[in-house]
């Protein structure tokens, strides 16, 4: 059957990719501390860069507030000067001292946030510079490390296109149903059937699927770990 044998030979590529995919991750000493510098300050970059955004949103919002506070300060001004009877005066220099306590209680964690971006774009360019030296170097090395694996650096690139190849003569149901048996099963999703048993889970067959299995018309999966079987 068409569909049974793509998809035995889809897990054979993809078990020979995971294969090459762990020879190539597997980093000299050197390059996957490197790779570590790299990955730790793109990290610490984010966690500042969220940073930055939230205070630059509060920034915003303080700026303008504190040009709402400072309108109202220069309106308690003007009336400080356009009172002349004592004791509307002295009610309306209240007034003025409560718009600027006002304003000073936004303007003081406003100037603390306007530091605070200082500081993080400071440690944001630090760390760029961190990250660029590292990749720069990582990336030295890794040509290196995959130019003497150009074999399976080709293989991979090979079994790739097989992959494609083979996922586009299946149905996309079926190949996503595949990857996420895949992924649950240690890439084991084809199966044999040894001695009328399923050899993913032990679990013998039932007579009739057995019997359906050896007619070969139709894809059977098992009943108890839904696996793809197939007699060898
Ligand atoms: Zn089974």
């Amino acid at each position: 059957m068409e569909t049974l044998a793509t998809l035995r030979d889809l897990q054979a590529t993809l078990r020979d990719l995971t294969t090459i995919q762990r020879e190539l991750s597997d980093l000299p000493p050197d390059v996957a501390v490197l790779d570590g510098r790299v990955k730790t300050a793109t990290k610490f970059m984010a966690e500042k860069n969220r940073a930055r955004e939230t205070a630059q949103l509060q920034i915003q919002a303080k700026t303008k507030d504190l040009a709402l506070a400072q309108k109202e300060e220069d309106r308690a001004r003007e009336a400080v000067k356009a009172t002349s009877q004592k004791v509307h005066y002295a009610s309306a220099i209240r007034e003025l001292d409560e718009k600027e306590r006002t304003k000073a209680g936004i303007a003081r964690p406003l100037k603390a946030l306007e530091a605070m971006v200082q500081v993080l774009d400071k440690a944001l360019a630090g760390l760029e510079a961190e990250r660029s030296a590292a990749q720069a170097q990582f990336d030295e090395l890794h040509a290196v490390f995959l130019d003497e694996h150009a074999n399976q650096v080709e293989g991979r690139k090979l079994l790739l296109a097989k992959q494609s190849e083979l996922e586009a003569k299946l149905p996309p149901v079926e190949v996503a149903r595949f990857h996420r048996m895949a992924a649950a099963r240690q890439g084991r999703v084809v199966v044999p059937v040894e001695g009328g048993a399923c050899t993913g889970c032990r679990v013998k067959l039932r007579g009739p699927l057995f019997a359906d299995l050896k007619e070969g018309k139709i894809l059977i999966t098992c009943e108890s770990c839904q696996r793809i079987l197939f007699l060898p």
